[in-house]
């Protein structure tokens, strides 16, 4: 693929973010999966952060443990009356104790990503200190200095809880040096409201990403039909200094063949100076129509000009921008 235009960016050119790690390769979130997304050349490792039942961060994308955990085979009488077994009802400690897996559906133990690494061992859940440590030993080491990309999740339901988990994940964040827009960091949310907090009571002064999605997945209380218009996207660079949307937002393909169709939202967010990061670029599900991975990569940075993609597979996202053979 061709290199872009030297075009004005306000980012700089293309961020290459392993989504949950290299979790194409390995289990999402582990160890494994970070150190080969730094080996790959990501250029920003992605952490989900929620919080145990004693309070400790820990990088994890879901609420409940079952669907790449072994929770129902070693707590098996702790899951709640609704059938989740979530993790803020875990110590740490008892937490290190679950193996995690590739994602599979519960119900029937099949595989969401067939073909992907598939096997199950020790893989632990890891605390969010635990990541930056290990991801400031991977930089040290290599002298490739992967920044990180970490997600503040449902801040809104950790609040139902009892849980306030955003400072929490700043605290940690500055105990491992990232304090300032010139750390090599961003933060994402879904919220508004609490991306609105972290920058005003909170104080946060590190690059805030505002992530967004459709209104009918109920992520957040935050209505993403309205900031997606040009009054949304100025209203959300009042705090934030990039958005995440969903591919779909950014590019479609009507049908299977048919040339990719872009919205104007990076248009209208390159207007009001925020980057555009689009989520997840999946080599075993592409966004619908798109044909290939090449097609995919081509429409997203050359077509749609986005800032940085968040990719499963950051190897074939490197190779597409030119940084990897
Ligand atoms: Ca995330």
């Amino acid at each position: 693929m061709k290199q872009s235009p030297p075009v004005s960016r306000p980012f700089g050119p293309p961020i290459v973010i392993a989504h949950r790690g290299a979790s194409g390769y390995l289990p999402e979130h582990t160890f494994a999966a970070k150190a080969y997304a730094h080996a790959l050349g990501a250029d920003f490792l992605e952490q989900d952060v929620v919080l145990t039942r004693d309070d400790v961060p820990v990088v994890f994308h879901d609420l409940v443990l079952e669907e790449v955990t072994n929770v129902a085979a070693v707590f098996p009488d702790r899951r709640r009356a609704d059938g989740h077994w979530y993790l803020v009802d875990l110590d740490f400690a008892e937490l290190s104790q679950l193996a995690v897996n590739d994602r599979v559906n519960p119900a029937n133990g099949e595989s969401t990503y067939p073909g992907r690494f598939g096997e199950h061992l020790p893989l632990r859940i890891r605390s969010l200190a635990e990541e930056l440590a290990f991801i400031r030993g991977l930089n040290r080491g290599t002298g490739r200095h992967a920044g990180i990309y970490t997600e503040v999740k449902s801040p809104a339901w950790h609040r139902a809880e009892g849980k306030d988990l955003s400072p929490i994940v700043l605290r940690t964040l500055a105990d491992f040096g990232y304090s300032t827009a010139d750390d090599n960091v961003w933060l994402q949310c879904f919220d508004a409201a609490e991306l609105m907090r972290i920058k005003g009571e909170l104080g946060c002064q590190l690059r805030l990403v505002q992530l967004i999605g459709e209104n009918d997945w109920l992520e957040s209380p935050t209505d993403y039909d309205l900031l997606r218009t040009p009054a949304g996207l100025a209203s959300v660079a009042a705090y934030a200094s990039g958005i995440g949307p969903w591919i779909p937002q950014v590019v479609q393909w009507p049908a299977p063949g048919a040339e990719p169709v872009c919205s104007s939202l990076v248009r209208d967010a390159h207007a009001v100076g925020l980057a555009v990061h689009p989520y997840t670029l999946r080599l075993d599900q592409l966004p619908e129509n798109a044909g290939s991975a090449a097609a995919a990569h081509q429409a997203l940075f050359e077509l749609a000009d986005v800032d940085g993609l968040f990719t499963d597979f950051p190897d074939a996202t490197l190779a597409a921008l030119g940084r990897r053979r």
